[in-house]
Order: structure tokens, then sequence, then C-alpha cells
């Protein structure tokens, strides 16, 4: 038995045997095309080869340029491979003979090759097998396959463990029903942890070795609420946590119940409750779960889910489902938050040495104004469907909200002479996420018509701690009183100059922050959805009296231990089961 501790990034427990995740292994589904459609099938492969030869090349420049060129001499033996006629010939082969669609003839192309150099005696030839497998992806990708883990296919509850997981990847679990996963990477606030949340599925992330310490098939206990995987647990362990795990349904299913009721404190004061979701039909859950409708729609999922880029139209559909999914309830749609993460950064001849002080989100959009106004044409579009805000991440210079004004007002003319509908009325609102924004709310207040407050990633430009590094996770602390003044004074400003301000970042859905929130002044909390119906139960047993006088309790103090033992003092007060929930006993 052994105890490896990570970062609880989603609630709930999880036991079933490990998948390790390594190495893909993708199975396509055999299908055939009519005679007249083999040359489509070629040139779809040709097209395919070549973006993934174009990706390898940029990708030899940045490595080349990194850590010279031995290092980037790798790649060239990638591209040797997508050149070479052993494994071309009889993909294409396969599809002139057998009229094989592209994507079954590239996966059994690059299958049977893998398995070739596996079979050479030397080891140096036979280690190859991983580059083809990772070649394989590429070109599948390319090609618009969602490639899936085997973990599709696996029945009964598994954990699974893997260095780090995409969002897509993640979402890609989800479908195969696992019951949580590991990973030695990541951490609280990381857009896989968030995503874990909003699927439901317990998660631990940052936990350094797991992939070495877990063997494929070892009986794993996930405890997504204190942040530990025990691996090959004994039998007492095993039915304690087999306990837990049913008494933590029963919880659920009773936090259920809170659905149909409404959000108001016990003297009457309504919170809105909202969702936070990546992708439209998460929608159903936050209703399922007694949301009031969206706060933040993360659009960037759309980039990071696929190999290419979603183009107008694909844009106008998601919103399109979002609009008819709310069905007139609050929606609001954040523009791209690109920048810190792999899409971005693998599209550049070199990386940022540091992504999240980089070009990212507006300033990444503002910097692409073509990728921006496709966005921006999308949403103004879909504002003629059905009511929707447009909120801009990361601003830190008013000139950012002017500026996107500017594009905005150029399309409306645009629009107006081409007689596309739109709503003229449409709120453009940011994101309140970095010390400048909050310190000059004032000034932003003039340029925008809301605030929502992104905790997530104020605390890291806060504290100076990156969100996603586990060897700083201690000190990332949405307690921390440089963080809580910000927050104050943001809702102060709002509520001063008469604009709505909400908060969304994650400490929006911990019920241990619920009342101190309330008794700042936030009317509106946006959440992922499993959280609503636990902060809803703590929004019905509060007093906003009681709420402002803790608030001004805890802004007395100058340390996050502090606080957090007056938030602990409260919640057991109030909703003990809350309490233990979020501590995880
Ligand atoms: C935030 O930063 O608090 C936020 C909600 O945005 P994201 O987590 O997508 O960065
Ligand atoms: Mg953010």
């Amino acid at each position: 038995m052994e105890a490896i501790k990570g970062i609880a990034a989603s609630p709930g427990i999880a036991i079933g045997k490990a998948v390790v995740l390594g190495e893909s292994q993708e199975r396509i589904a055999y299908r055939t095309v009519e005679e007249d459609q083999v040359p489509a099938e070629l040139a779809r492969v040709e097209r395919a080869l070549e973006a993934s030869r174009a990706d390898v090349r940029r990708l030899r420049t940045r490595m080349a340029s990194r850590a010279g060129e031995d290092a980037a001499r790798i790649f060239d033996f990638h591209l040797g491979l997508l050149n070479d006629q052993l494994l071309v010939g009889p993909i294409l082969g396969d599809i002139t003979r057998e009229r094989v669609v592209a994507e079954y003839a590239v996966a059994e192309g690059f299958r049977k090759f893998a398995d070739m150099l596996r079979a050479q005696p030397a080891d140096t030839i036979a280690e190859k097998a991983s580059d083809v497998v990772d070649l394989q992806r590429r070109v599948l990708g390319h090609l618009g396959e969602q490639v899936a883990t085997r973990v599709t296919n696996t029945r009964g509850p598994v954990v699974v463990v893997a260095h780090q997981l995409t969002p897509s990847q993640t979402a890609e679990l989800h479908k195969a029903r696992v019951g949580g996963f590991v990973t030695d990477a990541g951490g609280l606030t990381g857009h896989t942890s968030i995503l874990a949340r909003a699927l439901g599925m317990p998660a631990v992330v940052g936990c350094g070795r797991a992939t070495q310490n877990i063997e494929e098939g070892d009986t794993v206990i996930l405890d997504g609420d204190g942040g530990v995987v025990i691996v090959r647990p004994d039998d007492g362990l095993l039915e304690r946590y087999q306990f837990l795990a049913r008494e933590a349904e029963a919880r659920t299913r009773a936090l259920r119940e809170t659905v149909a009721e409404e959000s108001v404190t016990r003297d009457g004061m309504a919170i809105q409750l909202l969702g936070n979701i990546e992708f439209p039909e998460e929608i159903t859950q936050v209703l399922a779960n007694g949301g009031a409708g969206i706060g933040l729609y993360r659009t960037e999922f759309l980039y990071l889910t696929s190999e290419v880029p979603p183009t107008e139209e694909d844009q106008l559909e998601s919103y399109r489902r979002a609009i008819e999914l709310c069905a007139g309830r609050p929606l609001t749609i954040r523009t791209l938050d690109l920048g810190a993460d792999k899409y971005t950064q693998e599209h550049l001849d070199e990386a940022e040495r540091n992504p999240f002080l980089g070009l990212r989100s507006i300033r990444f959009c503002l910097a692409n104004p073509e990728i921006f106004k496709t966005q921006l044409r999308a949403l103004l579009r879909a504002s003629a469907l059905g009511p929707i805000k447009i909120m801009l991440p990361l601003v830190s210079h008013v000139m950012e909200i002017r500026e996107t004004r500017m594009m905005l007002n150029d399309l409306c003319e645009e629009f107006d002479e081409q007689g596309v509908p739109f709503d003229r009325n449409i709120a453009l609102g940011i994101m309140v996420e970095t010390p400048a924004a909050a310190l000059m709310a004032r000034a932003f207040a003039n340029e925008a018509r809301f605030f929502s407050i992104g905790t997530n990633d104020l605390i890291q430009y806060t504290l100076a701690v990156d969100r996603g590094n586990e060897r700083v996770a201690g000190l990332y602390n949405a307690a921390n009183p440089a963080v809580l003044t910000l927050i104050k004074s943001v809702i102060r400003t709002a509520r001063h100059v008469g604009i709505d301000s909400s908060i969304c970042g994650e400490i929006a859905g911990q019920p241990l922050f619920t009342p101190l929130l309330v008794g700042m002044g936030v009317r509106t909390l946006s959440m992922s959805p499993g959280q609503i119906p636990a902060v809803k139960r703590v929004v019905r047993s509060l007093e906003i009296d009681h709420c402002e006088s803790l608030a001004r309790r805890v802004g007395s103090f100058d340390s996050d231990r502090q606080v957090l033992s007056c938030l602990r003092d409260e919640l057991r007060r109030i909703d003990p089961e809350a309490l233990a929930r979020s501590e995880g006993s």
C-alpha cells in the first residue's frame, strides 16, 4: 500500500483499476468510400501529411533555437518518416485498392509500421515506434479525427493515471465513463482541473511521480476531496473508502434537492448563481443543478479541442446552441483567452519564455485582429438570436477595451450596410483578473458595462504565484488579505458607479467563501455546474447583516491563516456538513 499526495483538483472518490496512459493505440472504424471518391481521399491524405510536415518543421526550428541543432535533429527523423515511401506507399495503396477512408488507411499504415519497428532486435530501432505513434496522432488530427484514447473501450470503473492531460483528452475520458484521473503535473486552476470539476469527475493533480509509482492494473483509491491517491490499498482502507463513496453519493442526491429552491438568503436577498462552461452542452448540467444562466462561457476550448481553428460559422453554431439551451437566461460569452497554452505556443517559431506574462488573452486577440474579428463577427451575429453579453479576458489597460469597442463599431457598420441583424445594445464587459484592472476599477468602469472578477488569475498575478505550478501551490491562496482587499474594492467601485459585478473564479463555487463574498456585497456568483447546489444551500442559511459583520472582521486580518480559520468557524456554525465536505472528511 502506498499513499501519494497531490492537489485535490476535483471532488469525489473513485475506486478502480489503474490505466496508465502512455502511448495511444488508436483504432479507427473500417469504412469504405465509393470508387469516384478515391481521388478525394488520396488528396486528403496528401494534405494531412503536408500539414504534419509543416508542424514538424516548426517544432524543429523552435527546438533548434532552444536546445541546439543536435536536439533538433530528432525532428529530421520525423520529417524523414513523413516522406518515407515504405510508410506512405501502403497507405495510398490501401485507399486505391481497397477504397478505405483516409483515416483508416492512415491509422493502419502507421500501426503496421510501428509494429514492424517494434519487432526489430535492436532496442534503438524498436524505441522509434513511439515516434511513429506520435506522428500518427498528428496526421489523424489533420484529418479531423478526434483521436480517442484507449480507455474509450474500457469496461468497469477505472482510474486514469497520466503525466499530464490536455483539456480535450479530459473530455474524451468523460465520454468513456472513467471514474477519475491522477496526473503528475498540473494545478488547481489549470484548465484540465476546471474541466474535471465541470464534468463532475474526481481528480488529483500535481502528484509528481504517480506514473512511476502506479502500475497498470493496480487497485487505486482516488480521493478528490483530500487530494490523496492510495495505491494497492489493504482491505480495511478499501472498505472505508467504499463506505465514504456511498455516503458522498447520498449527500449529492440530497443536495440536488435544492435545485428547485430559490437562491435567497434567510432575510430575502437574492443571490444569483450562474454556471461556468467550456462547451454549450454543459448548460444542461448547469440548469439541472439549479443554475440561473451562464456567467462565463470559455470560448477558447473551441480552439483547444481541434487542430484546425474554428471558422466564423463554427463559432456561430456553438453560440447559437448555447443561446438555445439558455432560452433567454443570462449568457456571458468570454472572448478567446488563448496565449498561455499549448495551442498558441506551438504556433510560434519560438515559444514564449513566460507565457502567463506574455501575449495572452485580449493582448493576443488585439495582436491577431483577423482571429479576433472572426470571433466578434460570430458574436455579433449570435446577438440577434438571443440575449448575450461579451466579456474580455485579462484586461490591464483601458486602451484594450477602447480598441475592442472600435473594432465592434466597425463591424456594426459593416453589418448595417449588409443588412445583417445584430443587437445594437450588446453589453461589453471585462474580467477583472489583473491587479491593474482591480486598482483602476473606477477608470475601467467608464469603459465597461460590467465586471466579472476572475480570482484564478487575480490570485496568480497579485501574489506572483503560478496557478499551475504544484511546487508553489501552497502559496496560491484566495484567502490572502491582498487578494480579498482587491476583490472588496472592485465590488464597492462597481456598486458605487452602478454597474453589474460578479465573481467567476473558483472561489465563487467554494462554500467556505460564500458568507464572506456575500458580506462584501457580491450578488452574482458563477461556478462549475456541480458546485451550484452546495453554494445554494449555504446561501439559504445566510443573513446579510451577519455576513457584513463577518466581512468587516475578515478585513482586519493580516494573514490567510486567520482568514481561513474565521471562515471555517463561520461555515461550521451555519452548515457543518458543507465544512466537512470542503475539508474532505
Ligand atoms: C479566472 O481567471 O478566475 C477565470 C475565471 O478565468 P480562467 O480560469 O479561464 O483563467
Ligand atoms: Mg482567467
